[in-house]
């Protein structure tokens, strides 16, 4: 597993045993942990709350080599970043995982930091899956494993392990295979179009109708793009043909302006009415991977 993360990160000019800043949950207290960040040359740090400038301030001083963490961390850091005046050595890549993360919010993490942003997909049980090459493809990089696109969910094999339970695994994401012309990193095969739980894929217009979720992530990455702005945000729906959208920090032009916009393109292509509830929220819940949008409405079959 640690051969396809290094032979990854070489795309990169980098080298596993570097130094890594890990934006990670909350920082592990006890001498295991630190001894263990000690021996794999990482420092994990935690830029949100009051401290959160220092923190970024202190992982400048440090020096990585590169940036690893959850998206929705990394965009903290950026955004803070981005409100300091601060000369640094710009890592050599930053490197997002675990959670779902639009174009528009991976170039202004790349912008902030002055390094590419790679994207990895990967499981607990399979490590990395797929790695974003420099021209953007997110190839499959393990060539021991296996993976289909599967009826509602990706499933995967590892053919280097025997055991029965990772033989067409259920990854819970749905996803699918495009063969690339690239043969810049792992497999001339990409992952495309990833998406979370099965149940949070629709969005319900009335009993009978429903649309695609993934239409959500391509107007907020549109609006984040037209107005330069950068929000983090989450959905949710309770009631047929309301979307409830809930972000960290008012956006630049207002809620209002942000309510209107998504109302007016959702109904344009929904063909009906929708309704937009747009709040500030401060806290972000941080516990669904890779989701975006929860589907918190019993969904009819
Ligand atoms: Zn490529």
């Amino acid at each position: 597993m640690l051969a396809v993360r290094d032979y990854c990160f070489r795309h990169y000019g980098l080298k596993l045993g570097q130094r890594e800043a890990r934006l990670w949950g909350r920082p592990e207290a006890g001498i295991k942990s630190r001894l263990k960040n000690f021996v794999m040359n990482r420092r994990v740090f935690h830029p949100v709350g009051a401290q959160a400038k220092d923190e970024v301030a202190d992982l400048l001083s440090w020096k990585p080599d590169y940036l690893y963490g959850y998206a929705s961390l990394l965009l903290e850091a950026a955004q803070i970043l981005d409100g300091m005046e601060i000369e640094f050595d710009p890592p050599r890549c930053v490197v997002c995982t675990a959670e779902s993360i639009l174009p528009a919010q991976k170039a202004y993490i790349s912008r902030a930091f002055k390094a590419p942003v790679a994207e990895e997909y990967g499981s607990t049980e399979f490590d990395v899956i797929a790695f974003e090459c420099t021209t953007g493809h997110r190839h499959l990089v393990n060539p021991w494993l296996i993976v289909e696109e599967g009826e509602d969910n990706g499933l995967i094999s590892d053919v280097s392990r025997t055991s029965q339970s990772l033989i067409r695994y259920q990854l819970g994401d749905l996803f699918a295979i495009k063969g690339l012309g690239c043969g810049a990193l792992g497999a001339v095969e990409s992952i495309e179009q990833l998406q979370g739980r099965t149940l949070d894929r629709f969005f319900y217009l009335s009993e009978g109708n429903k649309i695609h979720a993934s239409a959500f992530s391509k107007l907020f990455d549109q609006y984040l793009t037209e107005t330069k702005d950068l929000f983090l945000f989450s959905l949710r729906q309770d009631a047929y043909s309301e979307l409830k959208v809930f972000i960290d920090s008012a956006p630049k032009n207002g809620t209002t302006d942000l309510k209107e916009f998504l109302e007016r393109e959702i109904s344009g292509f929904a063909g009906v009415r929708i309704g937009v509830e747009v709040s500030v929220v401060a806290n972000r819940d941080r516990s669904e991977k890779r989701n975006y949008f929860v589907q918190n409405m019993k969904a009819p079959e």
